[in-house]
């Protein structure tokens, strides 16, 4: 199989598949309240186009994909592009983030269409912060939350963004609803990302404090999990449940960075932080050859720049995490 293979020397196995950048929340880091200036929906790729694109990257190496957004539960037949995309040659990991609140009606088709591994986003566990927070109700999460768990994914990864001042009181209580639920928790330092991200950066907490913190109350070790990526994992002594920390912030990790981003409008951004970026849509619509669309990738990742620089530079991305593909 050949590799696809940056200027860094980093593979490239990874691809996060924004599916719509719409969303049926508003998390106040990642989408103002009042934001409507959604992509035009004939901007937006086909299924057809998104397989053909996906397809392109299986056949260049790429492994792994996961669905992302804005919320992807919000696209209809996401289930169908999900079988889709799990029977391309070179894919061997599907997986999803969600915010849940669709979870609970397509959780037993997503497993059948092959989404093997699941991240929800959950900050709080207290309904009137969920909504102060999200704009939405937290029983719709939690009620898809358990339908994942009946369900067969395997892990169900909770990713609670920490924020000083907004739910840095909630760590313990939420490492107890995963130990008693059998889910894995991931912390996430918040990033400075378009206009939101400056209430993002108002908030910001280092999580090595948080780590200590989690340190006095329980037993931790260092801990390993498949498909990790970023997150360095301590796992709770005596149980099976891991803690992961994912510090873009604190401490970067661009350099094991092994993926791209596909947004809605068919735009590959190479880095998260960065604006580099390939435009795929004018070239599917253009009637590009399945050669020269793999040749167009080959170009864009050779560009894929060595870092991000939110601290350096916190307001230099503009977009919004649901327009990247978080
Ligand atoms: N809607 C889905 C969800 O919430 O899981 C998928 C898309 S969402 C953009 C993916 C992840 O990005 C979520 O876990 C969310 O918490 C995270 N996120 C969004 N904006 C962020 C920011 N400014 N800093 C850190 N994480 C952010
Ligand atoms: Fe929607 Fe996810 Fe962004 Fe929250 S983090 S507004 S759920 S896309």
């Amino acid at each position: 199989m050949p590799e696809l293979i940056d200027s860094f020397n980093r593979p490239i196995e990874y691809v996060r598949l924004s599916v719509t950048d719409r969303c049926d929340l508003r998390c106040n880091y990642c989408m103002p309240r009042d934001f409507h200036d959604f992509e035009d929906r004939e901007h937006v790729l086909s299924f057809e186009e998104i397989e053909r694109v996906m397809a392109a990257f299986g056949e260049l190496g790429v492994k792994r994909i996961r669905l992302t957004g804005g919320e992807p539960l919000v696209r209809k037949g996401l289930p169908d592009l999900a079988a889709r995309l799990a029977a391309l040659p070179g894919i061997e990991d599907l997986s999803l983030s969600t915010n849940a609140v669709r979870l609970a009606k397509h959780a037993e088709a997503l497993v059948r269409a092959g989404v093997s591994r699941i991240n929800v986003s959950l900050d709080t566990l207290q309904p009137a912060r969920f909504k102060a927070i999200t704009n939405g109700r937290l029983d719709k999460v939690i009620d898809g939350l358990m339908a994942a768990k009946q369900s067969r994914f395997q892990p169900i990864k909770l990713n609670m963004v920490a924020m000083r001042g907004v739910n840095d009181d909630e760590f313990g209580d939420m490492v107890d609803f995963c130990l008693e639920h059998d889910f894995t928790l991931r912390l996430i330092e918040t990033m400075p990302l378009g206009e939101s991200g400056l209430d993002a950066t108002d908030h910001y907490l280092d999580l090595q404090t948080v780590k200590q913190q989690l340190a006095e109350r329980y037993d931790l070790v260092p801990g390993v999990m498949a498909g990790g990526g970023p997150a360095k994992y301590m796992q709770v002594v005596g149980t099976n449940m891991h803690i992961g920390f994912i510090t873009p912030i604190s401490q970067h990790f661009c350099e094991s960075c092994n993926r791209v981003r596909l947004a809605a409008d068919g735009t590959l951004y190479l880095c998260l932080g960065q604006e580099d970026k390939l435009e795929l849509r004018p070239l599917l619509r253009g009637g590009i050859s399945d050669a020269g669309l793999r040749e167009a990738i080959v170009g864009a990742i050779a560009r894929k720049p060595e870092k991000h620089e939110f601290r350096e530079k916190p307001l230099q991305v503009v977009r919004f995490m649901s327009m990247t593909g978080g």
